[in-house]
């Protein structure tokens, strides 16, 4: 039967029978029992789909991995350990030595830096570019070894909205995939698979979670790109003319380390998401622990329920903000002045997240001055979470960055992170203006 949002939340993955508990296992367990020696073979070849070690499946990672993959649309999801485990692996699943990619120059800090900085020393390099530049501009940085196209549906901490059907397209034009970073939106505000995007990732330490219990990533395959035509199966006119070397040789020759095995043969449209985790997963190993994945899956009950309301306060928060007069600036797409409004509401109708970005007038210890004066307001490295927190990035999580950096990845350095949370509007306006008053 095919299910709505909201029942996935609840529903999705886990579907117990006769006698069996009611609330997902904790399978606390590294391995599991076979009784012949060919039955473990045949788990080894791929030949047949059975848990063995917990690095490779276990079943409470597994009901989660289903339940995300079922909120998205995908065709599998496989969990990682972080969200920063999640971007890495997603890009270096299609890249080797050697390749090249675009991404988005409005992402979160921490995936520039992996981008920029360590994925190039493994000889993956990439070039960002900022999505508000015109398609000539954009598609210039395409070359014959680009492989994949990655931006975030809202931005970390800037709260842009990226435009996924155009990115979507201009990526398949040439040939590759569109990867999007899904953690701030969710799927409850945005199916980013619905607009052309082929893989999806997550940081499910944010909204997914909710309650700042665990930290954990998640990728999700749509099934829609073609590894060996490098087409977009949805998308005909963006058929490419059959490549003379395999593009993606990691998912369309033999994987050695499987015996000869072919993944786009073998699985089909599943294709990525078996080679992530048979071969990434299996050889680097950043897997979440099943307690994890049991707390994530308690905040996935209520995600349905907390992103309304999320937005619904950050909206209140962030009109309040633009009306008060020692404010400078407020970027929320929620709000009709907002640059990115009319993406917003193509893209996110119901609502984009609770994060809004802000600045002071005055000077940048102004701004600390602010968030040290603040009461339950919590200064937090954290966004998402159902306690309202504060950051300011510059000093915080993108102190790594140059201040030129700082702009080009559009951050501002007096803006402040503010992540509202699920606390009664009145009481977290009160506390921002009790803030306020002390400067
Ligand atoms: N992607 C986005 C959009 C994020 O905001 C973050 C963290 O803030 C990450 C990825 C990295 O996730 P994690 O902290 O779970 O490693």
């Amino acid at each position: 039967m095919k299910k709505n949002l909201e029942t996935l939340c609840i529903h999705g993955g886990w579907h117990p029978t006769k006698g069996e508990p009611q609330q997902l296992p904790i399978f606390q367990s590294t391995t599991f029992k076979y009784d012949t020696s060919e039955q473990m073979a045949k788990l080894f070849d791929l030949e047949e789909s059975g848990y063995f070690y917990t690095r490779l499946a276990n079943p409470t990672n597994d009901a989660v991995a289903a339940k995300i993959n079922a909120l998205e649309g995908g065709v599998g999801c496989m969990l990682t350990s972080s969200g920063q485990a999640a971007n890495f692996y997603a890009v270096f699943n299609i890249c080797q030595a050697g390749d090249h990619f675009i991404t988005s120059n409005n992402i979160y800090g921490g995936t520039y830096n992996l981008f920029g900085v360590t994925m190039k020393k493994l000889g993956i390099e990439c070039t960002f570019v900022d999505p508000d530049w015109d398609d000539a501009r954009i598609e210039a940085a395409f070359r014959p070894n680009t492989k994949c196209f990655f931006g975030e549906t809202i931005s970390n901490p800037g709260g842009n909205v990226f435009d996924i059907e155009r990115f979507a397209k201009m990526a398949h034009k040439h040939g590759v995939p569109l990867i999007v970073d899904n953690t701030f939106a969710t799927p409850i505000n945005c199916r980013p698979f619905e607009w052309g995007c082929d893989i999806v990732t997550h940081s499910t330490t944010k909204y997914m979670d909710g309650h700042a219990t665990q930290v954990g990533g998640a990728i999700i395959d749509s099934g829609n790109f073609d590894w060996e035509t490098c087409t977009h199966l949805g998308d005909p006119s963006t058929i490419n003319p059959q490549p003379s070397t395999p593009k993606y040789p990691g998912l369309t020759t033999p994987d050695e380390s499987y015996h000869g095995l072919t993944y786009t043969k073998a699985f089909g449209k599943q294709a990525y998401v078996t080679k992530l985790v048979s071969q990434l997963m299996r050889d680097l190993g950043s897997i979440p622990a099943p307690q994890n994945c049991f707390l994530l899956n308690l905040g996935l009950e209520t995600l349905h329920l907390r992103m309304p309301r999320h937005c619904e306060n950050a909206q209140r928060v962030a009109e309040w903000l633009e009306k008060n007069p020692r404010v400078a600036w407020v970027n929320y797409c929620g709000l009709p002045s907002n640059k990115y409004y009319a993406l917003a509401q193509k893209y996110l109708p119901n609502g984009s997240c609770g994060v809004i970005a802000f600045g002071l007038k005055g000077t940048r210890e102004d701004a600390i001055k602010f968030m040290d004066n603040l009461d339950f307001v919590s200064i937090v490295t954290h966004v998402a979470d159902a306690r309202t927190c504060v950051l300011h990035p510059a000093s915080h999580t993108h102190r790594q960055l140059s201040d030129e950096q700082l702009r080009e990845a559009g951050v501002a350095p007096d803006l402040i992170r503010l992540s509202v949370g699920l606390e009664n509007v009145e009481d977290i306006i009160a506390d921002l203006q009790q803030a306020m008053d002390k400067m």
